[in-house]
């Protein structure tokens, strides 16, 4: 009786210690009718066209705040995330059934054929037109670096100012942290970054960017 008691108290211990917050009041929802909303989500167009919508009105700033910037004579910056924002990688996810392993992540990664976000690139296309400077700053890592520049380039990214990687000797920095710091660093240098495009909160929040634009990905989590 003692031992089953025991167990109770440390099962309620454990959902409050693990989620970060209270247990759930009843069986969460099972994950493959979830896996088939995505599923709907993405066949009914209704991915593409969220995309496309976020991806246009960025168009429509940026245009206008170029313009405006230049004639000022400021040294304007745009700021894109790669996965899921300048690149899709849509294939491999649904491929994985939603899944994430890192081993197949890398090979994916590795073969450098992920198909351009085209109305993303419209928006590239309009900052690499106006020539402002375009960085790319991503959560690959260094080692993914001749990939994703022939993957970029191939689809039709082919020219930047400079791409960051996350760099792989700190594993306490977070995606957000890493992203704000490199903001950081290039408005300190005399840059207005004037948007900031990305499909995870962490690669937008932390400032340093007039303007972000949050393009969905209910796929996967990045903090
Ligand atoms: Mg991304």
């Amino acid at each position: 009786m003692f031992k089953r008691t025991l167990w109770a108290v440390l099962a309620v211990g454990l959902a409050f210690t693990f989620a970060g917050r209270p247990a759930l009041a009843s069986e969460p929802a099972n994950l493959s009718y979830h896996k088939q909303d995505l599923r709907v989500y993405v066949d009914s167009g209704e991915y593409a066209q969220s995309v496309a919508s976020v991806a246009l009105s960025a168009n429509k700033y940026v245009a206008k705040r170029i313009a405006r910037g230049q004639a000022k004579g400021e040294k304007l910056a745009i700021v894109f995330d790669i996965d899921e924002t300048t690149l899709s990688n849509l294939a491999h996810i649904l491929e994985n059934d939603y899944g994430y392993v890192p081993k197949v992540w890398d090979g994916w990664v590795a073969e450098g054929r992920a198909p351009a976000i085209v109305p993303v690139q419209i928006v590239y296309d309009t900052a690499v037109r106006a020539k402002i400077d375009v960085f790319f700053i991503t959560g690959r890592r260094e080692a993914d670096r001749r990939a994703t520049e022939k993957n970029l380039r191939e689809v039709g990214y082919d020219t930047w100012t400079k791409i960051f990687y996350k760099p792989e000797t700190d594993i306490m920095l977070t995606t957000a942290g890493f992203k704000t710091e490199v903001r950081r660093k290039l408005t300190k240098e005399g840059y207005v970054i004037i948007a900031n495009l990305g499909d995870q909160d962490s690669d937008l929040t932390g400032g340093y960017a007039e303007r972000v634009f949050k393009l969905p990905n209910p796929f996967y989590l990045v903090k």
